[in-house]
């Protein structure tokens, strides 16, 4: 006889405590290892985040006079508390999205730094003063909260990227809202009860579960003064757009393509080396990941080989076994997109050097480490950002005809150079 075994709904966190959605919509969360549902998120509604936006408000109307002291000291003792949390995070991190559980551990300790910076806000916060500024004018320069902001976080960084965000909004006197990725939600509410109990008044930190209804519904609510964003470019475009459209400060950060460029003289072991662990860690679902590295020269042929050779050694399997390097992919429908750029890539005139499509028929949403050599400007695997465990390699003749490439892609973030020559890295 088949039983039923009862899912647990992810909900919000809304005035200190956690409250279910009424909304009628969820979505799920998968287990990458396992390609299992493991829960299901809320997928609040317009209503739901006009409660959580009053609740916000009314905590910022006291929150915004608590001394600057007594506002470090919450900063303090929350970086107590995420300190002696740091493995239950990780742990949630590795559940939910899949990466091993030492570089859920990186992400935890990058996130800490945020709140560490924002211990020192009684200092950050100064004014200035300027006397005759004009004649017999002197002119002050305060800083004051906005109100009530609210921040979107991707899927890749759970617990960092929200960490970027709330610690130094609250901490200058902001009440702040949360709209975590809803294919890892859990952490966001593991890092309320901390939040509490670091002794921030309740309503000043909310969470909201949801997607796009959630998402367009604080964007133009006339009490979010402002929205910070981090995902994918078209997301960050439609999200800048609509909200500086509606009177809104956003900050909206986008996708990548980053680029390693290696002139003829660059150390070839050291290279590959940071080639396979900044394209293939994370399953490649780094932001700053590598996705392409610009050989000059002869240095392409040794560069391959020695980044195929350090390739088979990578473990790749669940994060939660620590002698595993690489974890699977977020969802199956992401896995078979990343997929897809090494099955067209010959179509497009490229080497498939390393094709790690054998993964696939495992349980979970698993892909081996790929390598596409002779990639080509035009490509789709060049243009696009894969988001996955897939290096391009692109050969080149000359240092100033790698540089023009790099510049002219449309992504940013990064860009890492290999050399032994100082003049040409400065
Ligand atoms: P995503 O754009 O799909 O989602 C990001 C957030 O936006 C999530 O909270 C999601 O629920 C919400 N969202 C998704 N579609 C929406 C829509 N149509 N309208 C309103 N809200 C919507 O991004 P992702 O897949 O979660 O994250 C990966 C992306 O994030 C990659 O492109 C990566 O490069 C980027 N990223 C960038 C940085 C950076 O610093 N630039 C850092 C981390 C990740």
């Amino acid at each position: 006889m088949a039983t039923s075994v009862e899912v647990k709904t992810v909900g919000n966190w809304i005035s200190g405590r956690v409250e279910a959605s009424t909304s009628g919509r969820h979505g799920i969360v998968w287990d990458p290892a396992t390609g299992a549902e493991q829960a299901r998120v809320a997928f609040s509604n317009r209503t739901e985040v006009d409660l959580t936006v009053a609740v916000a408000k009314r905590a910022f109307a006291e929150w915004r006079s608590v001394p600057l002291s007594r506002r470090a000291e919450v900063m303090f003792k929350l970086r107590e508390l995420i300190d002696a949390n740091r493995r239950t995070i990780a742990g949630m991190i590795t559940a939910e999205h899949g990466k091993t559980v030492p570089d859920a551990m990186g992400e935890v300790a990058r996130g800490l730094e945020n709140i560490e910076f924002a211990c020192g806000i009684p200092n950050l916060l100064k004014g200035g003063f300027s006397e005759q500024a004009s004649r017999g004018i002197d002119v002050y320069q305060i800083r004051q909260p906005l109100g009530v902001v609210a921040g979107i976080t991707p899927f890749n960084f759970p617990a960092m990227v929200p960490m970027w965000m709330f610690a130094n909004a609250i901490a200058c006197g902001n009440a702040f809202i949360l709209k975590p990725s809803e294919k890892d939600p859990s952490v966001s509410l593991y890092l309320a009860e901390l939040i509490q109990k670091a002794g921030l008044p309740d309503g000043v930190f909310n969470v909201i579960q949801g997607d796009k209804e959630a998402v367009d519904r604080l964007l133009d609510h006339p009490d979010v003064k402002a929205i910070s964003f981090v995902g994918s470019t078209p997301v960050a475009k439609a999200i800048y757009e609509t909200g500086t459209r509606n009177g809104k400060r956003v900050q909206a950060l986008g996708g990548a393509k980053n680029h390693m460029l290696l002139l003829p003289d660059a150390d070839v072991a050291m290279a590959a080396d940071a080639a396979v662990s900044a394209a293939y860690g994370s399953a490649g679902e780094r932001c700053m990941a590598i996705s392409v590295a610009v050989a000059v020269g002869d240095v392409a042929d040794p560069l391959v080989a020695a980044i195929r050779e350090r390739m088979a050694k990578i473990k790749v399997g669940p994060g939660t076994d620590d002698s595993n390097e690489m974890g699977p992919l977020i969802t199956r429908e992401h896995r078979d997109k990343v997929a897809s750029y090494v099955a067209n890539a010959a179509t497009e005139g490229a080497t498939v050097a390393v094709d790690g499509r054998g993964a696939i028929r495992r349980d979970g949403f698993f892909l081996e480490p790929s390598l596409l050599d002779n990639v080509a400007m035009g490509m789709r695997c060049y243009k696009d950002e894969i988001f996955g465990p897939v290096l391009c390699v692109m050969r080149v003749k000359t240092y100033e005809e790698a540089l023009r490439i790099i510049n002219e892609n449309p992504f940013g973030n990064g860009v890492a150079i290999f050399t032994r020559d100082g003049g040409a890295a400065r």
